[in-house]
Parts: C-alpha cells; structure tokens; sequence
C-alpha cells in the first residue's frame, strides 16, 4: 500500500515537472518584428574595393614598441584622408600618442553624447612563403581583397568612414558627434593605442554614447537548432593569461635518474590541468545570449533553455560538451601550449617549465584562476603569470537605447538575422572604453565562410567585396538611425 502511494505520488510529481517546464517552453514567443522604413543605399563596390586595396598595400605591421619608426601609419593616415575627402574636410584630427588618431566630425547637436568608432590601423606581419598573391599587395581577384588586413581590420575602417563619406556628400550633416578613433596596436594588446586614446578622452572630460568596434560574428544557427542566421554582438571580452608552471629538481646526467624527474612532475601537472577543466557556470552576456536565442529554438532546445534554472545541472556540462564554442562561452579554458625541459637529451633539467594559456570567464580573475591551478597541481609546483595578463572586461549594457539602435541596424541591414549579446571570446580595442561608456559593443558586419574566417592572421587572407558593400551599408544606417 505504502509503495503504491510512492508511486502514484512519483508520477504526479513527474506529470506535474513535465507540465510545468512543457508549459514554460510554450511560453516563449517570438518578439514581433518592427515595421522599417529601411531603404538600402546603392553602394558602388568596386571604388570601395579600391580604397581598400590601397590601404592594404600600405605596410602598417605593428611596432614592437612605440620609439620604433611609425612613419608608416603617418602614410597611412595621409592614404585616408586622401580617399576620404568629406570626412577629412569635416573632421578635426588628433594626434595620440603619436601614432592614434581620432577623427572627430563634430555634431550640430552638442547634447548628445558622442558615438565612438573604432578601428584599427595595425595589421600582424605576413611571411608571404605560401600565400597566393603579395600579402601586401592589395590584389583584387575573383570578388575579394587579397592582403593583410584586408579583414583585420582594415575593410571594417574602410566601411566606416565609406558609410559617412556618402551621408557627407548627399549633404547629411550628423546631429551627434563622430569620433572615428583608431589605435595603432591592437594586434599587441592596444596599450600605445586604444588606451591612450581612451584616457585622452576620459582626461577631455568627455562621456560616449556608445562605443562600436571589431569582433561579435554570423552563426549558421543550426548548431542551437535556429533556422535562420544568428548576428552576435560582444558585451565582453574574456580576460587573459599565461601560467607558467615551473618544477625545481636536482638535474645531472639521464643515465642516473631520480625517482621522480622535474619533466616527469611537470607532465603530470599539465595532465591534471587538463583533466581538472573550470567549472561552467551563467554568466550575464551567457544568459542574455541564450534568453535572446531562445524563442528562435526549435523546441527540445526551447524547452531546456526555458527552464534553465531547472534543468542546470544537465545543460551546463552539455553545453561544454556540444561544440568547443560553446565550451568556451560556458568557462574558463585551460590550455597548455609550450613545455620546456633539458636543452640536451640525455640531461636531467634541474628546472621543468610548461605555459597554460587560460581566456577567464567573466566573474572569474587571473588570481581566481591561478588559485585554481595552484589548487590542482600542488605546491611543488611554481606558479607565475607573464607580462600582459588582464581580468575579464566589464560587461555591457543590453537594455541601453544605443544597444536598441544597433539590433534595429543590423536587422534592417541583414535582414532575417537574429541578434543576441554573447560574451566576445578574444580580444579588442574596446575593452579600454569602459571608463567612458557602459555601451560597449563587439559587431564585425561582414558575413564569412569558415574557411574564410581561419584566414585571419594566416595566409591568403581576403576580404570578401560584395560583403563590403553590406558593411557598408550598415555604417550608413548605424548614422542614420543614431546619428542624423
Ligand atoms: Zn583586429
């Protein structure tokens, strides 16, 4: 009888969770979509094709610091403004840090905030062994620019000052102020560039409306079970870090070994590093993402991300486990990437040491991470972190008027895709202007293949011109809807 009333009391509880989480998927409805006047602008491809090639031949490879020549970003900046006439006319220029520069194109309208755009002017080097055309040669071939930098980042610069350049000529004055503000050392952390400007800022008691620069990206939804294209924009940035763990030893000679050796203990650190991943965990810009996703989901995914708090347990290591993209939104990752022992083969090293490449999750620390990793490995084992290693950035505003504008944007622009916040999961120029804005926002407009994406910082890297265009005609109407 007892076992009877368990039953029974075991399947009402089990029809009323599957009522319960069933009725809560249902609940999720798609958001209207807004009626748009949106026209596109006829965009003439081929001329910005153009002036981005001759941006890409122009060689502005990083400075290993910033006493090195950088005459070339001053050709550079020259190349700009020469290709940009009604912005150059328009704008006021200043010189930070010697080689930054802000474009300032001031609006009629002084209470506005101003918009910041970045971009910027530095590309890594390219060893042009193994490429199919100079890598600073700025060749148009079969739709694309071929080039260093023709993507990173070039083309996003070109489109932005592109989209002004033809508001300017039709006679568009802004109401609120541009600030096109381009660093010269983004590939190497933006600290001469992106951070001086932003001080520069700051110090000019200057606020911002928002903030739009490189990263976010287009999804094939099909790995959440959407249908349709998924536009990312990135509230965040992961921090960064390099662990390097270090075993002291006695050495001597390899035909005498110890019981234990410094590059036996070193592996065996690096093992359970790997084998002791972080915890996943919600983070803000994670459950913004999913909640903006979720009603697009078909419904197993719907129904789990609906009772999310429910079904947490579950769907957190699920996640890790789907694709290593969302392995990364859900924790911080842990990788080991260079182990070093004797500088011969047959010598014990007195000194084992081995780097562990982490990309910290928002609510997490280079310190939080390290007492993990310290946790993990034991105290014989040394820990430090090299030069350059950065907290999580904050993480933006999704409910701002300036976030509001840029989804309209991008769904009147790309029409059909779906925009959420995600957590950006490399780095930037825009993590250094918290100090002037909560608006911060990751968007790159150009849709790419795959293949076409790997090419960044490799070989043959191109930039795709019909999607210029499209970029192009997102500038203008990110203007448009924020700025006229
Ligand atoms: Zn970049």
């Amino acid at each position: 009888m007892a076992g009877q009333i368990i039953g029974y009391t075991l399947l009402a509880l089990a029809v009323l969770f599957i009522s319960v989480t069933v009725a809560r998927a249902l609940a999720v409805k798609k958001p209207k979509i807004e009626d748009s006047e949106y026209v596109p602008h006829e965009i003439d491809k081929h001329a910005v094709a153009e002036k981005l090639s001759g941006a890409v031949r122009i060689k502005t490879v990083t400075l290993p610091d910033n006493d090195a020549d950088g005459s070339v970003f001053y050709e550079y900046q020259r190349y700009i403004e020469s290709v940009f006439p009604k912005v150059t006319e328009n704008a006021e220029k200043i010189l930070v840090n010697k080689y930054a520069v802000i474009y300032k194109i001031k609006g009629s309208d002084e209470t506005l905030l101003p918009a910041a755009v970045l971009a910027h002017q530095d590309v890594v080097p390219a060893d042009p062994e193994g490429w199919e055309a100079d890598p600073f040669g700025g060749e148009i071939r079969d739709g694309y620019v071929y080039g260093r930098g023709s993507q990173d980042m070039k083309s996003q610069m070109i489109a932005a000052l592109e989209g002004l350049e033809i508001l300017l000529t039709e006679g568009k004055r802004p109401r609120r102020t541009i600030l096109f503000c381009f660093g010269h050392d983004e590939e190497l952390r933006g600290t001469y560039g992106a951070y001086e400007i932003s001080k520069y800022l700051e110090n000019s008691g200057v606020r911002l409306e928002y903030v739009i620069d490189e990263g976010g990206t287009v999804l094939d939804g099909k790995i959440l079970g959407i249908d349709k294209k998924i536009a990312l924009v990135g509230t965040c940035e992961k921090g960064y870090a390099d662990y390097i763990l270090k075993v002291k030893k006695d050495g001597g000679h390899a035909s005498a070994p110890t019981r234990r050796t410094a590059v036996g203990m070193l592996a065996e650190a690096i093992y359970k590093v790997e084998k002791h991943k972080m915890r996943p965990h919600w983070t803000k810009p994670t459950k913004e993402m999913f909640a903006a996703l979720a009603p697009h989901m078909n419904f197993p995914f719907k129904l789990a991300l609906a009772n999310r708090d429910i079904l947490s347990p579950l769907l957190k290591p699920l996640l890790c486990l789907v694709s290593p993209f969302t392995n990364c939104l859900m924790r911080t990752t842990l990788a080991p990437t260079q182990a070093e022992g004797a500088s011969t083969p047959n010598t014990l090293p007195g000194v084992a040491e081995g780097t562990v490449n982490a990309r910290i999750n928002t609510g997490e620390s280079v310190q939080s991470v390290q007492a993990h990793i310290q946790k993990t490995v034991g105290k014989h084992v040394e820990i430090s972190t090299l030069e350059g290693s950065i907290d999580p950035s904050p993480v933006s505003d999704t409910s701002s008027e300036a976030y509001a504008m840029l989804k309209k944007t991008i769904g009147e622009v790309f029409s059909g895709y779906i925009v959420a916040p995600y957590p950006f999961i490399a780095a930037s120029d825009a993590k250094h202007y918290y100090n002037l804005t909560d608006n911060v926002y990751r968007f790159t407009p150009f849709e790419k293949s795959v293949e076409d994406a790997n090419r960044i910082h490799g070989l043959n890297e191109r930039q795709d011109i019909d999607m210029l265009a499209e970029g192009t005609r997102f500038f203008l109407r990110l203007y448009e809807n924020t700025c006229l």
